[in-house]
């Protein structure tokens, strides 16, 4: 691959050495993409402040290095810090768990333009008004839409037949199953019909609707803890990120 330009988020930040860094992006053009950026560590200032940190939006030049999947940056300078965003705990939280989960879900060089610009609409939407907890849904629900795995919410994903109220949801089978098929999965739970309807809306809607569509308490909960259960099962590692969340609700 000869010099490459692209927008970039940081997705996370290794140290390397004593001087250089290794940083994950999820790049426009190239998807997610790994790259060393040699002695800048402690002399910021050379590349403009921030632009290392993790989430920042950064237009970035890189190319191949031998034998390695680790590309050189050789430039990366910061389009935006998010700075409302570092100023909450609360909202970096989320934050940081949205570029873990995204991290976790994708492999080197898989290109996926909506989803950059859903992590890049995201964190503008987390910078406002909008709740953090909603911000995380609406990320979850178009993440898995956008990247192919989004349950099976129409049809009985056991059977194909058009599933009723009765339904209930299915981890393991990847969404929800009919009454004839609740044998096949024992741990499959009912679920609200406002929780499917909230999920099927959010994934139509273009994201610049989606900040405005409200959701009941109950409704709230019950998306949380399904699709946390849906993604926990699909990804197979504990994200740290939602370890941080707790506690800080907790506090
Ligand atoms: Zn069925």
């Amino acid at each position: 691959m000869p010099i490459q330009r692209s927008e970039a988020i940081v997705l996370r930040r290794q140290d390397l050495r004593e001087t250089s860094l290794i940083l994950t992006f999820y790049t426009k053009d190239f998807g997610k993409v790994k790259g060393i950026l040699r002695g800048v560590r402690g002399q910021r200032g050379q590349y403009g402040g921030g632009s290392f940190e993790i989430l920042s939006h950064d237009e970035i030049i890189f190319y191949d290095r031998k034998k390695s999947d680790i590309f050189t940056t050789s430039q990366c300078d910061l389009i935006d810090f998010f700075g409302p965003i570092r100023e909450s705990l609360e909202k970096l939280a989320y934050a940081a768990y949205m570029a873990e989960l995204l991290d976790s879900v994708t492999t080197l060089g898989d290109k996926n333009e909506q989803v950059f610009d859903l992590l890049l609409n995201s964190l503008k939407l987390l910078s406002g008004e909008a709740s953090s907890r909603r911000v995380a849904r609406i990320f979850e629900i178009k993440l898995l839409s956008f990247l192919g795995i989004m349950p099976a919410l129409e049809s009985c994903a056991n059977c194909a037949k058009t599933v009723d109220s009765s339904a209930k949801f299915s981890v393991a089978q990847g969404g929800l199953i009919c009454k004839d098929c609740f044998k096949s999965d024992e741990n499959a739970h009912s679920i609200m019909q406002g929780t499917v309807k909230f999920i099927e809306h959010i994934r139509a809607l273009p994201f610049e609707k989606v900040a405005r569509v409200k959701v009941a308490n109950a409704v709230g909960r019950e998306l949380e803890s399904t699709l946390r259960k849906f993604l926990d099962y699909h990804i197979e590692r504990r994200l740290k990120s939602l370890k941080f969340i707790k506690e800080i609700e907790k506090s």
